[in-house]
């Protein structure tokens, strides 16, 4: 749904390719770029204009980390705004009461029944709660059919009440019902019309006041747009409601809506669904879509990790030697540990886009490194400090300490050899990069 948006939002971030830092010239083409992308997604002007004032503020703010590159921290910055925007963390459907009461409000059509039968599927099997639906949409008897067919393919009771045309006493009775039977969640559908209109809102209104719900939840067409969002605030004022469902995710819509209804309406979005059948309902993770909506979650927690480990003075330090060709054993071991640190490798390579598919079945053992390590490990102090002295007869005794053969060492050292020059290489030209990994497990 979002393929768009994240083309645009990938090709906004390649315009900083090849800067070395951000600055507020260098960044204006792209928050241009992200403004449009997400206004053409379908985001309100005004939620899209004060998004990226804030990446803004955030880019510029930034330590400058040169060990990743400005693409990429924009890249994690959006990523992190998107996310906050649409809400920061998960929030879950309160279930309090007995029987926690749920009210499902919202146009007719926008996916109201079909989104209650997935919601007590979700409770029944994923909360193992005893659930009741109740069909309060009196003026559509398909409605109420709809909702016992939906009851049979799951498993749950539909309470039903043939010819009372008063949605408030069928619920108000559904509730006493369900407490008879120990049911400990119900489920309240209730009538839509094509419109908002004032006697739809005093009906609903008045179901809220009657059963008092623990959690109201409004369903929206998520195809509808910024028809959605305005609905949604329509809704809001009158009925104050605690959540928001998106449907119909599956069909062809732009996103915008789960990108801005949080920030216009400031009430979370709880679930999001994306298809007819009765288990197509997700909890919504606001970090999650983010990443979705970035097609780049990966790389995000690889430049995480590399942040987590990364330190400044360390790295300065580092530098100076490299270019003063001070670069040792003891060195490489720090970089080694360094890389050993941001976890499993092959969680690593994974992380880059398209690895993850390329490794598949192919075994990288963190393993790689014992071998290395034991050969530093029976060099002495001096050789370690000074890689120079390393002659034949040296290397022979360190071959025979780690275990290993002459041509190991001879390869770890061309190995130490080629990173040192590399590294100098891209020390002198300003920047300061990951090192390279060994040769071991470069495919
Ligand atoms: P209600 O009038 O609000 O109760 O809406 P319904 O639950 O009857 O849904 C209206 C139409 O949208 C039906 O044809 C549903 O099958 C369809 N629908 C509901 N949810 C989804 C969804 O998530 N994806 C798709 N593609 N269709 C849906």
């Amino acid at each position: 749904m979002f393929e768009n948006l994240t083309d645009k939002l990938e090709r906004s971030f390649k315009i900083l390719k090849g800067e070395g830092r951000i600055t507020e010239i260098n960044i204006a083409e792209t928050l241009k770029e992200i403004r449009r992308a997400l206004i053409d997604a379908d985001v309100n002007y005004k939620v899209a204009k004060s998004f990226t004032d804030e990446v803004k503020q955030k880019a510029l703010g930034q330590n400058v980390l040169t060990a990743v590159k400005p693409g990429q921290m924009m890249t994690k910055i959006v990523r992190d705004e998107l996310a906050q925007l649409m809400g920061g963390t998960a929030t879950d459907i309160r279930l309090e009461g007995t029987p926690a009461v749920i009210l499902i409000a919202g146009l007719q059509g926008s996916g109201k029944t079909t989104f209650s039968g997935k919601l007590a599927a979700f409770l029944k099997e994923k909360k193992g709660r005893h659930v009741l639906l109740v069909a309060g949409d009196v003026y559509r008897p398909a409605a109420i059919d709809q909702l016992k067919v939906l009851g049979g393919q799951i498993g749950v009771e539909v309470y039903t009440e043939e010819g009372n045309t008063h949605p408030v006493e069928i619920a108000q009775n559904a509730i006493k019902y369900a407490r008879q039977k120990g049911c400990n969640v119900v489920i309240v559908d209730t009538a839509g019309r094509l419109a908002v209109d004032e006697a739809m809102m005093q009906e609903i209104t008045a179901i809220k006041a009657a059963v008092d719900p623990g959690e109201t939840l409004f369903v929206v067409d998520a195809m509808t747009g910024q028809d959605a969002v305005n609905t949604a605030k329509e809704f809001n004022d009158r009925l104050d409601f605690d959540g928001v469902v998106l449907t119909k995710l599956d069909g062809d819509t732009r996103g915008g809506a789960a990108i801005s209804i949080r920030s216009v309406v400031d009430k979370p979005l709880k679930f999001i669904s994306s298809g007819e059948k009765m288990d197509a309902l997700q909890v919504f993770h606001p970090e999650r879509m983010a990443d979705r909506i970035l097609g780049m979650g990966d790389v995000v927690s690889l430049v995480e990790r590399a942040q987590e480990q990364f330190d400044e003075a360390e790295a300065r330090k580092l530098k100076k030697k490299l270019v003063k060709d001070q670069f040792n054993f003891n060195d490489f071991l720090a970089q080694i540990n360094q890389i050993k640190k941001m976890g499993n490798l092959k969680d690593l390579a994974s992380m880059i886009p398209g690895m993850g598919k390329a490794l598949k079945g192919v075994e990288i053992s963190d393993d790689v490194f014992k071998q290395t390590e034991a050969i530093i490990g029976s060099m002495t102090p001096a050789e370690r400090e000074r890689p120079e002295i390393l002659n034949a007869r040296r290397r022979e005794r360190i071959a025979k300490g780690s275990g290993t053969t002459m041509a190991d060492v001879n390869r770890l050292l061309k190995q130490f050899d080629d990173t040192r020059k590399m590294m100098k290489m891209v020390a002198g030209g300003g920047k300061m990069k990951l090192p390279q990994m060994p040769r071991g497990f470069r495919r």
